[in-house]
């Protein structure tokens, strides 16, 4: 049986669960879950606050594990190999965004890694709050052994979420990037954007956040709640990365940007963002969504993190501080990201 961690219904706290993962097929490998970050999405999802939510629903998307078992067919992966599992499990394969290597964008969807409908088993999928999973390879990312595997689990999405969009715009040297929102996402955004060479600002509501954002890798801070700021920075950037969910004023960043600045979203308010058409038509300025990444491209993130030493600033706790992490996670009291060791399973 697999130990894990469960949601079973919106309001009470996640407690243990077990189950018997789906037998290795002929293209599944096994991994045993060695560390599992937590991302915001998990309790946005444990608390069905984007509906949907099936229980008991063990979260979990950022999974690194060593492979245990492999089926007959697989080709990439032997057993005793390091192993990772994003936010997606499954896609169609067969549609121009499968073929184009963008599964996230699945025209028939992609199965997520946890909560997702399991084609193979019927049931709903199940993540990484666990002691084992089992997965395609093709869904597998091969995870480089020079870095701290407890800092590499959350590349498997905050890192995607934010390396992808920043190479779709093609971000490099000579570009002035804002950044918005310090928190697992802004703090990938601010490394990835300090390594492609760009000169990054950013742009908070907490001057307590400045000293960090500097060691991080921003040139500059600024103050977003400072009216100065505003004026002090009209027209300045070529792209602002804004990771923030809450609730929050579009347009004057759209102000921010240059002629052909790019606003890039990678948060998502639960409201919808209400910007004025002159606030895009003055400058020709360009508004761009991103999710995660495809395959080929998270594993390219986590080559080019090896190469550069780059990873997560993570928080490390066992499996049962999970409902504290979590309350912890609302008040933003986390830096930057909390990653469950699931070898503590054992004790739990
Ligand atoms: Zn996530
Ligand atoms: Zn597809």
């Amino acid at each position: 049986m697999t130990q894990a961690y469960a949601a079973f219904n919106p309001t009470e706290p996640l407690g243990p669960y077990q189950y018997k993962t789906r037998t290795t097929g002929p293209k599944d490998i096994r991994l045993e879950i060695l560390y599992c970050g937590i991302c915001h999405s998990d309790l946005h999802s444990a608390r069905n606050e984007w509906g949907g939510a099936h229980y008991p629903l063990v979260p979990g998307h950022e999974i690194v594990g060593r492979v245990t078992e492999v089926g007959s067919e697989v080709t990439s992966f032997k057993v005793g190999e390091l192993a990772g599992i994003g936010c997606m499990v499954d896609s169609c394969g067969a549609c121009e965004n499968c073929d184009a290597h963008e599964e996230q964008f699945c025209l028939n969807g992609f199965t997520g890694t946890y909560n997702g409908v399991d084609k193979k088993s019927g049931g709903y999928t199940l993540g990484g709050y666990a002691q084992h999973i089992v997965v395609d390879e093709h869904f597998a990312l091969h995870i480089p052994d020079n870095l701290p595997l407890e800092a590499v689990a959350p590349l498997l999405c905050a890192g995607i979420t934010t390396y992808s969009p920043l190479r779709h715009a093609k971000v490099g040297k000579g570009h002035r990037v804002g950044v918005v929102g310090l928190g697992g996402l802004g703090h990938m955004a601010v490394k990835f954007a300090a390594a492609f060479g760009a000169e990054i600002t950013m742009l908070s509501t907490s001057k307590s956040k400045e000293e960090d954002a500097r060691r991080l890798g921003a040139h500059h801070f600024a103050l977003t709640t400072d009216p100065e700021t505003n004026s002090k920075l009209q027209g300045h950037f070529d792209f602002i990365i804004d990771t923030v969910s809450a609730p929050h004023d579009h347009t004057s960043l759209i102000g921010m940007l240059r002629t052909n600045g790019t606003l890039i979203i990678v948060g998502a308010p639960p409201e919808p963002m209400q910007i004025p058409g002159f606030a895009l038509l003055m400058g020709r300025k360009h508004l761009m969504g991103s999710l995660i990444g495809g395959i080929r491209e998270t594993q390219e993130m986590l080559d080019f993190c090896a190469e550069h030493n780059i990873t997560s600033d993570v928080e490390v706790i066992p499996v049962d501080q999970i409902n504290e992490a979590y309350e912890r996670m609302l008040k933003g009291d986390v830096r930057y990201r909390f990653v469950i060791d699931n070898s503590t399973f054992q004790n739990a």
